[in-house]
């Protein structure tokens, strides 16, 4: 049996790089060798045993990854040997209700690459048959690096996010949050039609980048009220859309208050489990706003996401602040924690 290195879970904060068997495919499947993985907020909470799902000891973390096609299971068709690709990680059932309306990111059952299945802070990583059958595997264009398409994944997310905020031409879109996430969703909210795009962010460097992305205001709410620079950009209406790329609650209940009436809020970052807001709820009711959420992306928005990474729509490349060898996932992971840097991409 090959061996290779990986990233195991062991439990809340013990992470370790260990030799493992290279995983053995159906002949349904096929086999990666990973060239790039992203450490995500999910993984942070994952290395703190504070993640929704239950993670198993003995589990390979990471689910944002690029890598080449290695093993090709004799009953797969479309993959071949040699073939770089990107997996969208989360595996949906195909019958239920969401999945039978397209929505198959928020399908009730979806085992995911790194939580319930061996993920990519491996050498290799095995790309099990429910993701080949759901369209998960995305040949990548040729001046794709591996680097930017492991971090199509987030970005899928966000694509999704987009599409889902109602963004009309010459729109105002305030993004609450400066780091990765609200940096691809400012990209995509110009993409979507945006007139202006304003970023909310506490952290005066994350606050540059995003003038450097097109931000046409950039508030740190420490020491200005957004609420009211976002008015006073708008004629005193508010934007028409706001986008939580935070997973705090203040956040959320701030971001309630920047929308004009009519408007669209998008919660789009995870809250801990057992949050709540306190909100007038008049400010909906009266104003008609429009509350939603987004979680997660289907295959089309993973292939989309390739897409404008490699039109250069998007630009990840300024995004990946961080290139570290696979032994270092523990301090991209803190580092990640820390709001060290944007993006943090391991190199097995
Ligand atoms: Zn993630
Ligand atoms: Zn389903």
């Amino acid at each position: 049996m090959n061996k290779m290195k990986a990233v195991v879970y062991r439990g809340p904060e013990r992470l370790a790089v260990e030799e493992v068997d290279v995983p053995e495919i159906s002949s349904q499947e096929v086999l990666v060798k990973v060239k790039a993985a992203g450490v995500c907020g999910t993984d942070v909470r994952i290395y703190h045993g504070r993640f929704r799902v239950p993670v198993k000891s003995g589990r390979i973390i990471g689910h944002e990854f690029s890598g080449d096609i290695v093993e090709v299971g004799k009953e797969v068709e479309g993959l071949a040997v040699g073939m770089r690709v990107t997996v969208r990680p989360i595996m949906h059932c195909g019958r239920c209700l969401y999945c039978l309306q397209g929505r198959t990111n928020i399908c009730l059952s979806r085992p995911t690459l790194g939580y319930e299945y061996d993920g990519a802070f491996a050498e290799y990583v095995r790309i099990p048959v429910q993701a080949i059958r759901n369209g998960n595997v995305f040949e990548l264009p040729e001046n794709l690096s591996y680097e930017e398409a492991a971090i199509t994944e987030p970005l899928a997310a966000c694509v999704n996010g987009a599409e889902r905020s109602n963004i009309k031409p010459g729109d105002t879109v305030v993004i609450v949050g400066g780091g990765p996430i609200g940096l691809m969703h400012l990209q995509l909210a110009k993409l979507y039609g945006a007139g202006r795009v304003i970023v909310s962010e506490i952290k005066e460097e994350r606050l540059k980048v995003a003038e450097d992305f097109g931000a046409d205001l950039t508030v740190n709410p420490l020491e200005e009220d957004l609420v009211n620079s976002v008015k006073n950009l708008t004629q005193g209406y508010g934007a028409d859309v706001a986008i939580v790329a935070v997973g705090a609650p203040t956040a959320i209940e701030q971001a309630i208050r920047t929308v004009r009436k009519g408007g669209t809020v998008n919660l789009f970052g995870g809250c801990p489990t057992g949050s709540s807001i306190t909100i007038d709820p008049n400010i909906i009711h009266y104003g008609e706003l429009i509350v939603t959420g987004t979680s997660g992306s289907t295959p089309y928005h993973h292939w989309k996401a390739v897409r404008l990474a490699s039109t250069g729509q998007v630009k990840l490349r300024p995004l990946i602040t961080h290139v570290l060898p696979l032994e270092r996932a523990v301090d991209a992971i803190l580092m990640k924690e820390r709001g060290e840097g944007l993006k943090h991409v391991l190199k097995p």
